[in-house]
């Protein structure tokens, strides 16, 4: 495809050892041109890999073997771009910088007009980038990026408390996904999903009696990391993370012997021991709350923050999603929690 190369200052050198395998998309709030200056401005301290006009053409800002400066968390708690925020599993457990291991796309629009909606021009230009993206990081690094909406996402995954609108709820995520996987790579052929693979789990441990995987469990959860039990025939194995890339499973498993935990990947996964609290407990009159991390209504809204404060009654159950009585509001189920 046609990209322009323009490229920008602002970046990182390399990627801090890790590898690709998400790609994130923005909105730019301004003009293609603009945007592309702006992006290019050591004053900006931004910029973003791709910059995709509502025309169709495409800029290149920024190698996909350098970071950009476009989504980035923070590892400090206090940050509102703390990646403890992420709506993403997979954010949440890498505990760094999410701008190492994403390519972003900048998009061209206003989301007063379009709430993100791509004009058509603009989605084949952004099918055909998200192609050739992956062919390159394929090539590149051997990686093998997902089509799902964990590895093909938008910033408000990422940031949902500075980037709750990029790049809006008309973004056309699901038209992308379904191009791409129809004309798909030729893993594809079988018509099934392209993801199928093997995930690499971190095991840090396998026991014979649960008690001695609780307690592994327990330190591992006060150490911040998301872990989970599962069992495998007789043992009890404690696991942190599932990684489609091992690449990644190996950054994780070298963190967590840095912080003294003896580590090795396995493909085996189990069934898991510790369940979420069933959300099926909620029934009509139930008083919940919704999650800090919930971002959009079961309709697409944004949640805003200030409505996380307070508690509701459940007035009505739909399918996986609540209507909650004093915001007359529909929440998907998996965004409440019970108090
Ligand atoms: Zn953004």
């Amino acid at each position: 495809m046609n990209i322009t190369q323009r490229p920008s200052p602002n970046k990182y050198d390399g990627r801090k050892g890790w590898k690709p395998d998400m790609i994130v998309c923005h909105i730019t709030e301004g003009s293609y041109d603009g945007a592309v200056s702006w992006l290019c401005n050591p004053q900006a301290q931004a910029s973003a890999h791709f910059v995709v006009a509502q025309d169709g053409r495409v800029a290149q800002l920024v190698q996909l073997t350098d970071g950009a400066w476009c989504n980035g968390t923070s590892t400090d708690v206090g940050s509102s771009v703390y990646y403890g925020k992420s709506t993403l599993a997979v954010v949440r457990e890498r505990k760094t910088n999410a701008n190492y291991y994403t390519v972003s796309i900048e998009h061209e629009g206003v989301w007063a007009k379009t709430k993100g909606r791509l004009t058509d021009a603009q989605l084949s230009a952004t099918i055909e980038l998200i192609k050739y993206i992956r062919s390159e990081v394929k090539r590149i690094y051997g990686v093998e990026i997902p089509i799902d909406r964990e590895h093909i996402v938008g910033h408000y995954q990422i940031n949902p408390i500075t980037k709750p609108n990029c790049p809006g709820s008309e973004f056309q995520f699901d038209a992308i996904i379904a191009a791409l996987k129809g004309t798909g790579s030729s893993a594809g052929a079988s018509g099934g999903s392209t993801t199928g693979t093997s995930l690499y789990r971190v095991q840090v441990g396998a026991y014979g009696a649960k008690a001695n995987a609780e307690k592994t469990l327990a330190d591992l959860k006060a150490k911040g990391y998301d872990t989970m039990l599962v069992q495998v025939g007789n043992l009890y194995k404690v696991q942190v993370g599932a990684y489609s890339q091992k690449a990644n499973a190996d950054n994780m498993a070298a963190r967590l012997k840095a912080d003294g935990f003896d580590t090795f990947i396995t493909t085996q996964g189990g069934s898991a021991v510790v369940a979420e609290p069933a959300a099926t407990s909620i029934t009509v009159g139930s008083k919940v709350k919704i999650k800090s991390n919930a971002t959009r209504y079961s309709t697409g809204q944004a949640i805003p923050d200030w409505v996380k404060d307070d508690t509701y009654t459940v007035q009505q159950l739909g399918d996986g999603k609540v209507l909650l009585k004093e915001i007359l509001s529909w929440v998907n189920t998996s965004d409440v929690t019970l108090v």
